[in-house]
């Protein structure tokens, strides 16, 4: 049984279970394992980080104990044949085509595959697109599907920290490639994949990992260019290690690229950024705010405009009765990120305007004392705020002279509309010039002239609020936005 069962027909033990359906012991013949973080202390991270070493910092006396010739060899061969051969081999037209062709088959297969499909269980998928998948995620060389899983997993479970084994902290080409070239500083954070441990196909794949990436990463592109065309050594050279480095860095650069370059529509607590050239770079893997918000939709890219090839091949295939039950997070709550981000950017914004003095800044002042003062400076009330109009005499639009009028008096009627029914902007440039609030001045009623309109609208964090949930002693059932 796979890792993805169907819920058109839920067993009793599924129905049991929270989404990704995984019925325990589904295999037959196979033990049940424990997940692996099913024991582990409140405080993993820190304690983790605290208590587990890691490997020592890399040095000039141990850097050759410390790297990982493996990778570094098919990281360095491949494009080592491919640049070689780009120069010595001519291209032709039917072996590109069949290069980029194969580049987006092996790049789906881990994207659609490794990805979408067993990391993050984005949707479920039969049989046949399964073993498709695990065959063409081979020919990606990237490890097998277990192996990948375990660690994408654990970077983002551990997103941004030392048991991210791609920490986007440690810098671009850590998180590209370095991290692969040495061996492992950590070991990563704990992930659980009991679940793929129990996928026929997953296991199938680690079991036959060399010869299936002998086979899909160089032999089967050689040999389709060699009997397609009789191109056997631009088959080797270009749909095989071109087309393998290319896929290698595409890949990679979700780890890199879609950790640095970008913006953060959905969040901006960790380094995952959305960017149209990340998209374009990975199959549409570009999306990664998004993605690492909602990592069980299937979708990397909302917007049906946006570049996701991986999400139209996911849906094609559900068309095509190959994949079912497509995750989609709930738009309601996509919404709340994004409002919760662009809220965030108009707070910045708001912060560095001046506001007007708030009526507990400023001075309670009473009728006859405003009256007196009046006749030493241009002071006029306005909805129970005592303005000092000195400065806007000469600029005032509709002649000073109306202004004049009004010194020692309330032009609340006159100013709003009275004599005039005064722009916004005026209300707001008004509440600027308050020097005083008029000892019972402030009626009810005047709210919607007592505040002025840029100020109704407000972006106010929760503690600045009155409600049952913030310390404020100025208790109020009024909520949401000030104003
Ligand atoms: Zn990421
Ligand atoms: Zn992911």
């Amino acid at each position: 049984m796979s890792s993805v069962v169907s819920r058109a027909a839920p067993t009793e033990e599924a129905t049991t279970l929270t989404p990704p359906l995984t019925p325990p012991a589904a295999s037959k013949g196979v033990k049940e394992e424990e997940p692996a973080d099913a024991n582990i202390p409140d405080n993993y991270v820190s304690w983790t980080i605290k208590n587990q070493k890691p490997r020592p910092p890399i040095s000039w006396d141990n850097w050759w104990k410390e790297l990982n010739y493996l990778t570094i060899s098919i990281l360095t061969i491949t494009p080592a044949i491919a640049i070689y051969g780009a120069f010595n081999v001519p291209l032709r037209w039917e072996t590109a085509v069949f290069s980029v062709f194969y580049y987006f088959v092996t790049g789906l297969g881990i994207t659609a595959g490794y990805h979408r499909l067993w990391a993050h269980r984005s949707y479920n998928a039969s049989k046949p697109l399964q073993y498709f998948l695990a065959i063409a995620g081979a020919g990606a060389v990237e490890g097998s599907i277990k192996w990948w899983s375990r660690g994408h997993r654990a970077h983002h479970r551990y997103t941004d920290t030392e048991l991210d084994p791609y920490n986007a902290h440690e810098g671009f080409w850590w998180s590209h490639i370095g991290w692969m070239l040495v061996k492992p500083r950590r070991k990563p954070g704990v992930a659980d994949v009991s679940d793929l441990s129990k996928n026929e196909v997953v296991r199938w794949q680690h079991r036959w990992y060399r010869t299936l990436i002998i086979t899909c990463g160089f032999v089967l592109p050689t040999v389709v260019c060699w009997l397609g065309w009789g191109d056997f050594w631009g088959g080797y050279v270009f749909a095989g290690a071109a087309r393998l480095c290319f896929v290698h860095h595409s890949t990679f650069c979700v780890n890199s690229l879609a950790h640095w370059l970008g913006e953060t529509p959905f969040d901006d607590k960790h380094t995952p950024r959305d960017h149209v050239i990340t998209a374009l770079c990975t199959i549409g893997e570009g999306y990664h705010n998004f993605h690492h918000q909602f990592p069980m939709d299937y979708r990397n890219a909302i917007k049906w405009y946006q570049y996701d090839p991986t999400k139209w091949f996911i849906w094609v295939c559900s068309q095509l009765g190959l994949a079912s039950h497509l995750k989609v997070f709930p738009e309601n709550e996509v919404a709340k990120g994004q409002l919760t981000m662009q809220l965030k950017r108009l707070r910045e914004k708001q912060e560095v305007l001046t506001w007007a003095p708030d009526s507990n800044d400023l001075p309670v002042i009473s009728w006859e004392s405003f009256q007196e003062q009046a006749t030493k400076r241009p002071l006029v009330v306005v909805a129970g705020f005592i303005h000092d109009v000195a400065s806007f005499l000469d600029e005032h639009p509709g002649g000073r002279h109306l202004i004049v009028k009004m010194i020692g008096k309330d032009a609340t009627t006159a100013f709003f509309g009275g004599v005039y029914d005064h722009s916004n902007a005026a209300h707001n440039l008004l509440s600027m010039m308050r020097v005083g609030v008029l000892h019972g001045g402030i009626q009810h009623g005047l709210d919607d002239k007592r505040v002025p309109p840029s100020q109704r609208l407000r972006v106010a964090r929760y503690n600045e609020l009155a409600s049952p949930y913030a310390s404020s002693t100025a208790a109020s059932d009024y909520e949401g936005m000030l104003g």
